[in-house]
């Protein structure tokens, strides 16, 4: 179960399938069947004995599998990216392997094991329920945007005058709350930007304390600085553990002044969590920063609805806890300074930040955000989507697994980490994502009309070779003549018919 580009110089652990059909008694031909045997054993195969049948089921399962993803994805002509992800990498590992092999191979495959039409099927399935599930749910987001934009209509005339008499009437009350808030800002003003801890260690707040911003918060406390954090659910028992302040209320967390707001929350909730936050509680310096797997979309909404004198920093690691769970090191992290005010201060404490994943030995790239956007696309959103819809096949591991199909099942165990409002983040978000997933759908239906135009021609080549032979018979001689009434044609109009 493996060949020259999975295993180029050592056999070992790779596994050798063998079924002993038919080894007659004799001592030698024993003999001989187990020292062909042991030519494999001893490169440190491992040796699985198991009914051909077996095999085919399984390797319908795994390699017809493996084969065949990589085929779409090749379809796909996938490079590599300035920002490839570790899932990423496995992918691109699996078209170099799978591309190796000749087409004849893969249709090999597919042709004579008997089930893999069953899960050129079941793929086909997981494919188009993957996309129905994105697009039903786009379908309700938009309909529900439409449905609350004519509402907002309708309610806005009968409304204005409303308004315009409730503010008439607490005209005081307006007052005193607006005065409130401009004593809020002005302390804030006068709260100069200063580094905390010997200049070196910040205060960062971390909003949205879920799987990532956990993950964030363990390695940002190991470096010593100061993390607060704030989420929709109580983590204050997590919080603890990790050496984080926890606080349930927004406001108070605000209040503590951070020099750094982490946004952690997903891309699907940011727009309310945003609105939701008390900005005239921060000081007015605060760096603003998030780490969505989407950059353009947090970027305008920064811009658009941060106070003006906030910096703001757009970042995106591109690993989580499963591929960084042994460190980051050569992991990158991208990032765009989208507003940094000049003061050396503000620069400074924008590098402390970035300093964070530098330190921890990640390769930082700086890009737009779009340019982030255009190559996520292309890797990120397909490296998701690859992984979705095997994982909808209920792939398991098997006695013979492949190199192959290992990474592909380590790719469905990455993804599945990942919530879906991530992955449906990064569909929605992402300008490219759409134009991915038509691409995607494209080169498997491409494959599909490879094989079954292949399974055409020979059967047409087939028919047309019986009907060649049946035109070279000698006419008639052997027909037995056709009786009035009867029913009995002849072959060649039998094969016209057919045809
Ligand atoms: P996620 O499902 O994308 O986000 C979970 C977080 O969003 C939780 O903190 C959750 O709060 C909050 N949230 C969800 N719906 C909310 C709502 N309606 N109102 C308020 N808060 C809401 O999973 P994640 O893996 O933790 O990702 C967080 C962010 O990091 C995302 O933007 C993602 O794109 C980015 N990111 C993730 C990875 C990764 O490997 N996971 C890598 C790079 C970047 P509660 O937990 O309090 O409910």
């Amino acid at each position: 179960m493996f060949g020259p580009e999975s295993a180029p110089n050592r056999w070992t652990g790779l596994p050798f399938v063998f079924e002993k059909v038919r080894i007659l008694d004799e001592e030698h031909r024993v003999s001989r069947c187990e020292k062909f045997l042991n030519a494999f054993a001893r490169e440190g195969c491992r040796m699985v004995e198991m009914s051909c049948e077996d095999h085919d089921r399984y390797a319908a399962g795994l390699q017809f599998i493996t084969h065949t993803v990589g085929r779409i994805l090749e379809g796909l002509m996938l490079e590599s990216m300035p920002i490839n992800t570790e899932g990423y990498k496995s992918l691109l590992g699996l078209v170099e392997n799978t591309a190796g092999d000749s087409f004849d191979l893969y249709y090999g495959l597919f042709m004579f094991n008997k089930n893999s039409l069953e899960v050129l099927e079941k793929l086909d399935l997981a494919f188009e329920d993957l996309r129905k599930q994105l697009i039903v749910r786009l379908h309700h987001v938009v309909r529900n945007q439409l449905m609350e934009d004519g509402e907002r209509l309708q309610q806005r005339d009968g409304s204005n005058s409303h308004a315009l008499l409730r503010q008439v009437r607490n005209g005081s009350a307006l007052l005193h709350s607006r005065s409130n808030d401009d004593a809020l800002l002005s302390s804030s003003v006068s709260n100069n930007y200063s580094l905390s801890d010997e200049n070196t260690k910040l205060k960062i707040a971390i909003v949205g304390f879920g799987n990532f911003g956990q993950f964030l918060a363990k390695t940002i406390v190991s470096q010593g600085h100061e993390v607060l954090a704030y989420s929709r659910s109580e983590y204050s028992d997590v919080a603890r553990e990790l050496g984080v302040s926890y606080f349930s209320d927004a406001d108070d967390l605000c209040e503590q002044h951070p020099e750094v707001i982490l946004l952690c929350t997903s891309i699907l909730s940011t727009v309310k969590v945003l609105k939701s936050l008390p900005f005239q509680r921060l000081k007015r310096s605060t760096l603003f920063v998030d780490v969505l797997s989407v950059k353009e979309f947090p970027r305008n909404l920064f811009l658009q609805h941060l106070p003006p004198d906030f910096d703001v920093l757009c970042t995106h690691p591109m690993f989580g806890p499963e591929s960084g769970k042994n460190g980051w090191k050569n992991l990158p992290l991208v990032y765009d300074k989208v507003r940094i005010g000049n003061e050396e201060s503000r620069i400074l404490r924008c590098c402390q930040f970035l300093d964070i994943f530098a330190s921890e030995g990640c390769r930082m790239v700086e890009m737009s955000c779009a340019e982030h956007d255009w190559h996520a696309a292309g890797s990120q959103f397909v490296t998701h989507t690859t992984g979705r819809f095997l994982e909808k096949l209920g792939l398991e591991t098997t006695p013979i697994n492949t190199k192959g199909y290992e990474t592909l099942l380590s790719l469905v165990e990455n993804t599945m980490e990942d919530s879906f409002d991530l992955y449906y983040g990064l569909f929605l978000y992402n300008l490219n994502a759409m134009e991915q997933l038509e691409r995607f759908d494209l080169a498997f239906e491409s494959l599909k009309k490879q094989l079954f135009g292949r399974l055409h021609r020979i059967y047409r080549k087939h028919l047309f070779e019986n009907e060649e032979q049946i035109l070279a018979l000698p006419e008639r001689s052997t027909l037995p003549e056709k009786s009035e009434g009867s029913n009995v044609s002849s072959p060649l109009s039998k094969t016209v018919d057919t045809k």
